[in-house]
């Protein structure tokens, strides 16, 4: 019962679209590297691959809420890793066949931004592993409110930048 499928449903028109030239602006070169030409960071360096704190992580991009602490698992990949997204409209899926391989990637579906990749050989029930880049997540360590279940406070990622 706990599975969240991301959805495979193709969004052409963004929430969240900016020009490159803004993009290339307001996020730091590795960021916009990453979310807006789907580079990957080098594994072990993100600030968030050995986070243990709870909260959610949000899109660097947009803001757009995407995974929470409590999906978050050790994969040793040198990647934070996730078995689901935290709401599943919130993240895309696209067939990703570049550098010779068969794969998922996984976008911010509010900001069209590149998160990472998609496998099915996560070690929960999901089966899921959303293997993401570090820069392109932003963390909100949980409130006391949070913590007791009331998660949802809107989306302040609308006033960045
Ligand atoms: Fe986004």
């Amino acid at each position: 019962m706990r599975k969240a499928h991301a959805s495979t449903r193709a969004t052409e028109v963004r929430e969240i679209s900016k020009p490159d030239e803004q993009w290339r602006q307001e996020l730091t070169p590795l960021q916009y590297s990453v979310l807006r030409h789907a580079h990957t960071e080098r594994p072990f360096t993100g600030e968030y691959v050995h986070n243990h704190q709870d909260g959610f992580y949000r899109c660097a991009g947009c803001g757009s809420k995407l995974f929470s602490s409590d999906a978050k698992f050790d994969s040793g990949t040198g990647w934070p890793s996730f078995d689901e997204p935290a709401v599943a409209e919130a993240v895309e899926l696209r067939a990703d066949n570049s550098l010779f391989m068969r794969r998922t990637e996984v976008v911010c579906r509010r900001c069209g931004g590149h998160l990472g990749h998609v496998f099915n050989d996560g070690p929960t029930e999901t089966g899921d592993r959303y293997c993401i880049n570090s820069c392109s997540l932003d963390f909100e360590p949980a409130t006391a409110d949070q913590e007791q279940g009331d998660g949802e406070t809107g989306q302040p990622g609308t006033a960045r930048g």
